[in-house]
């Protein structure tokens, strides 16, 4: 009798249409089933805690900052707090409950003009602690019964990130992006109570603060039907960030107050410029944000302006510094790149205009190389790009 071809029991396939073909007790299945049963199994948040425990290689401070440095060019304060800060919140996951003393959360705060680094340090950070990490716009996000998102969604990313291991997400890190755009509006908050500002202040503070929430999987809204998974947020570190253009004025006001409240002759009057060092939970509440979402933030830091040294670093320093990626991009094929020093004077003038900090490198960057890559098989074996060629083609 001739050997009869193995069906897969579930969808039917014939072994010969099928790469894996499972043998069980009484039928088989094949791997296009399996797969499908792979993701429904994960969208249903059923591989719960099932993953290895999440192993941290905490370092010390100043070893998290050396690896900071090796990304991120300048921005010493912000990255002196935020290796502490992320040190002493790690200290606290491996802390055992025996006494009293329970160490509070450190959500952090930083506070600098757009492209200046913020999102690369809470980005590398989370690379570094190997936890699951995600970036969330805070000016999509509205309270809930508006269009938007729900403030629950940024969960719903993190277990994305985390491959829907809870336990793991558990652990994360969110960077909650553009913070100062929801801000309040106007100083009345009786009258002004809008839906994008103040509601999402509100809703966020308990997601801050550490509470369990029902995650639907998918994201979107939240819908009776739909199954949710629970995540606490107690060990979720949350680093939010903003440009809060204009804090300035605010820290001149606060600053030129309590000088003037001395009577001092020879008090200093604070111009704006240069004043972000200074800022504190103060300004930012007269900028709009409310205390209670400040008390949840208790770690505010600032990021200084890129100046035109920095930036050029920026080209060429850091690991994954854009020129080196430009480099080997060239020598795959074949071609050794040298950029001139004057070319990248050239670049970083060129970005000072623009007024992206370090975005408006790679914008640069991109529009130039791509040129150039277009017509490699015409470019010699040893290229040297000068502030001439350059100018031509920004
Ligand atoms: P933002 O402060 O707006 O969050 P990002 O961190 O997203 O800015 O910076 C955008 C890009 O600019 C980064 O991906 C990185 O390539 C570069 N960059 C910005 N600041 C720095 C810095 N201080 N050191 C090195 N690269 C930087």
């Amino acid at each position: 009798m001739a050997k009869q071809d193995k069906n897969c029991s579930f969808c039917g396939r014939n072994e010969k249409e099928v790469g894996l073909l499972i043998a069980g007790l009484h039928g088989h299945i094949c791997n296009i089933c399996i797969e499908q049963a792979h993701d429904i199994l994960s969208n249903e948040g059923i591989f719960k805690n099932t993953d290895e425990l999440i192993d941290f290689k905490l370092k010390n401070p100043a070893a998290i900052k050396a690896t900071l440095d090796d990304y991120v060019i300048g921005q010493f304060e912000a990255k002196k707090v935020l290796s502490v800060a992320v040190y002493n919140h790690y200290k606290r996951l491996n802390q055992e409950i025996a006494d009293d003393v329970e160490i509070e959360k450190s959500n952090v705060l930083l506070v600098g003009e757009t492209g200046t680094g913020k999102t690369l340090m809470a980005k590398t950070i989370a690379r570094e602690l190997q936890v699951p990490f995600t970036i969330v716009d805070a000016t999509v996000l509205t309270q809930a019964g508006y269009v938007g998102e729900d403030v629950e969604s940024i969960l719903s990313r993190l277990l994305q990130a985390a491959d829907y291991n809870v336990e793991k997400a558990e652990k994360g890190i969110v960077f909650i992006d553009e913070i100062d755009k929801i801000a309040r509006k106007g100083d009345n908050p009786s009258i002004t109570r809008d839906v994008s500002g103040e509601g999402v202040q509100q809703a966020l503070l308990k997601l801050l603060e550490g509470t369990v929430v029902n995650v639907p999987p998918q994201g979107g809204r939240k819908h009776p039907d739909q199954k949710y998974i629970q995540v606490d947020t107690s060990n979720i570190l949350f680093i939010a960030g903003g440009a809060f253009a204009g804090i300035e004025k605010n820290i001149a006001n606060r600053l030129n107050t309590n000088a003037i409240g001395f009577r001092n002759e020879n008090a200093i009057h604070y111009e704006e410029e240069g004043l972000l060092k200074y800022v504190n939970a103060q300004d930012l509440r007269s900028f709009g944000l409310i205390p209670e979402l400040l008390g949840r933030l208790p770690l505010v830091t600032h990021l200084e302006p890129l100046d035109r040294t920095a930036l050029k670093s920026i080209l060429v320093e850091p690991k994954n510094a854009l020129i080196k990626q430009y480099k080997k991009l060239f020598e795959m094929d074949g071609i050794e790149l040298h950029v001139e020093e004057e070319a990248l004077d050239f670049l970083v003038e060129k970005t000072m205009e623009l007024d992206l900090g370090a975005r408006g490198l790679r914008a640069l960057c991109e529009k130039v190389f791509t040129d150039y890559m277009f017509e490699v098989d015409t470019l010699p074996h040893e290229f040297h790009l000068t502030r001439e060629a350059l100018s031509s083609k920004i």
